[in-house]
């Protein structure tokens, strides 16, 4: 299953969460019309980012990080608790074309798409971590990739941001038993 299926609602807004912090932290910075692209991409509204809300918008997804590097159960629930408190969500049930509806934060007012960011964050973290009730969530095990996924798997735990890093190590391990 890919992780980035536009208009995914399950779970909900967490796709496009991970792909706007993996695109954050890549090596050159993302400029206004790439993070742009990350929310229209998934269906977002149109933020009109200038130089400084888009390093805002940067600042707000690297800073959720931290959420997606705990794995302990009451910390998280700590953490996001925590981003509720300071970015309450305005949820509203929006009905998308062709969907059922569903539940979505507000967009924002014009200069605070960070602001609208973390609340996004804070109500659709809270929703799977209580859907959940773990940390389903992680980042790549593949050599070189830094990207965080959620997991939505129900067996066992991902452990790759996507099947072509899965097959990547898959093939890295086959080929060190044949070489030996
Ligand atoms: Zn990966």
């Amino acid at each position: 299953m890919s992780g980035n299926v536009p208009g995914d609602d399950s779970p909900r807004g967490l796709y496009f969460l991970t792909d706007l912090i993996n695109t954050v932290q890549d090596d050159s910075p993302a400029g206004a019309a790439d993070l742009q692209a990350v929310v229209e991409r998934h269906g977002g509204p149109p933020l009109a980012l200038t130089e400084t809300t888009a390093g805002e918008l940067r600042d707000a997804a690297a800073s959720l990080v931290g959420i997606l590097e705990l794995s302990d159960e009451d910390r998280a629930a700590d953490a996001i608790n925590d981003l509720l408190d300071r970015y309450p969500a305005r949820p509203r049930l929006v009905r998308l074309p062709g969907r059922p509806w569903s539940l979505h934060s507000r967009a924002p007012h014009g200069t605070e798409p960070a602001r609208w960011l973390l609340s996004t964050a804070a109500l659709a973290l809270a929703l799977w971590f209580s859907e959940r009730g773990y940390c389903a969530w992680g980042r790549c095990a593949a050599p070189g990739c830094r990207n965080y996924f959620i997991d939505t798997g129900r067996r066992s735990p991902q452990r790759y941001c996507s099947p072509r890093c899965g097959t990547r190590v898959r093939v890295a391990a086959h080929r060190a038993q044949r070489d030996q």
